[in-house]
């Protein structure tokens, strides 16, 4: 080929040009593969840091530069989920779904954070869903066996939390007893209150099985023979309840008087105290129950007493200053009885009456295993 030239000079501006695009193209895709790992780390950094405005703009240009970061996605929707926006979050990581051939550690990274978008919201389901992903690809994994518990206690779906909490004890070769005999007995709980009551019973009496010493399983048998007018066997249950736990015994304490009076069988309340007050001689509860009976019946003398022993094991106990202060009034001994209030007025601090929830404060006039405002299992200290 012959040049002439013009040819020439057409022929550098070309070669020259294309070098220059070629060059400037070459740095600038060094500089773009060099900016996204620092990036990253910036973004990673200010996340330690908690500096979480540095960190949301570092990963949003990470994955501008590199979209092929899964862990920036990741990240970035866990911080869209700090910060209320749910619907971002969410989208964010369900996008990552879609994308095919990841290892399965990236797999299960994206669903846990899934996972917490969708507990964030209060969707159920779809939490459940995500965490069957995670056991499907890492059966042992204990936080999404703890997770999914958790998820069904604030549903209330007690059965299936039972079933969680025990596949996921099978796998970790550990014996739950206590918390699945709890799950049990809220499940038949819940059974009762649909008027179910039989069904529970059954419930309750498995629950006993992972838990022999289950309380609210047998305050809640008791309640059911009660409620199907089998008053022995109601009494019977209460009394275990009492026997396993004398501190909490107090919770059965009306149950049982009325239960005994009912039964025709008088003697029998006194005689549940005292045993009571064998087992646990410093029970003050089962001291005032006595008095009470004793001021019922005009016992003067024994109901003084029996107050006067609660006080010393509780100095500030107004149930037994009160009785104290009835016996005196009903024995017509004023000035003693006007004592007793003084002193009464000196360590009065008032308590609440009911069953305190330690996760939120809520009360319930029942004693309960189970918050229904918190959703907290187990937080009423009984
Ligand atoms: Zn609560």
């Amino acid at each position: 080929m012959d040049f002439t030239g013009f040819g020439w000079i057409v022929f550098w501006v070309f070669a020259v040009g294309a070098a220059a695009a070629a060059f400037t193209w070459t740095r600038a895709m060094k500089k773009r593969s060099g900016r996204g790992p620092r990036l990253y780390m910036e973004g990673l950094r200010a996340l330690v840091e908690g500096d979480d405005h540095v960190a949301f703009e570092r990963l949003k240009a990470t994955i501008n530069e590199d979209s092929d970061n899964i862990d920036a996605y990741i990240k970035l929707g866990d911080l869209l989920r700090r910060r209320g926006r749910l619907d971002s979050a969410t989208r964010i990581h369900e996008d990552l779904t879609l994308r095919l051939g990841l290892p399965p550690a990236d797999v299960i990274a994206i669903q846990k954070s899934l996972a917490l978008d969708h507990i964030a919201a209060g969707n159920v389901n779809e939490a459940e869903s995500s965490l069957r992903k995670i056991l499907e690809l890492d059966k042992h994994s204990a936080w999404a066996h703890d997770q999914l518990v958790t998820v069904f206690l604030k549903a209330g779906k007690f059965e299936e939390a039972f079933e969680a909490r025990r596949s996921g004890a099978r796998r970790a070769n550990e014996k739950p007893g206590q918390a699945l005999a709890l799950y049990k007995t809220l499940a038949g709980h819940k059974l009762a209150t649909e008027g179910k009551g039989h069904d529970a019973r059954l419930f309750y009496k498995e629950a006993l099985n992972h838990d022999e010493d289950c309380l609210p399983a047998m305050l809640y048998i008791g309640d059911a023979y009660q409620q199907d007018g089998r008053l022995d066997d109601a009494v019977e249950w209460w009394t275990r309840f009492a026997n396993a736990n004398p501190k909490t015994a107090y919770i059965v304490f009306d149950r049982l008087e009325r239960g005994y009076f009912e039964l025709g069988q008088y003697g029998g309340i006194t005689r549940f105290y005292e045993r009571i007050l064998d087992a646990d001689p410093a029970n003050t509860d089962a001291l005032i129950a006595l008095a009470d009976l004793s001021v019922k019946k005009g016992d003067h003398d024994e109901a003084v007493r029996q107050c006067r022993q609660a006080l010393d094991n509780d100095p500030d106990n107004i149930p037994a200053r009160a009785g104290l202060i009835r016996s005196f009034v009903q024995h017509k001994d004023l000035k003693q009885a006007s004592v007793e209030i003084d002193a009464m007025l000196e360590s009065a601090h008032f308590h609440p009456t009911g069953y305190v929830c330690t996760q939120c404060g809520h009360t319930e006039p029942e004693p309960a295993w189970y918050c229904p405002k918190c959703k907290a299992v187990g937080s009423f200290g009984v």
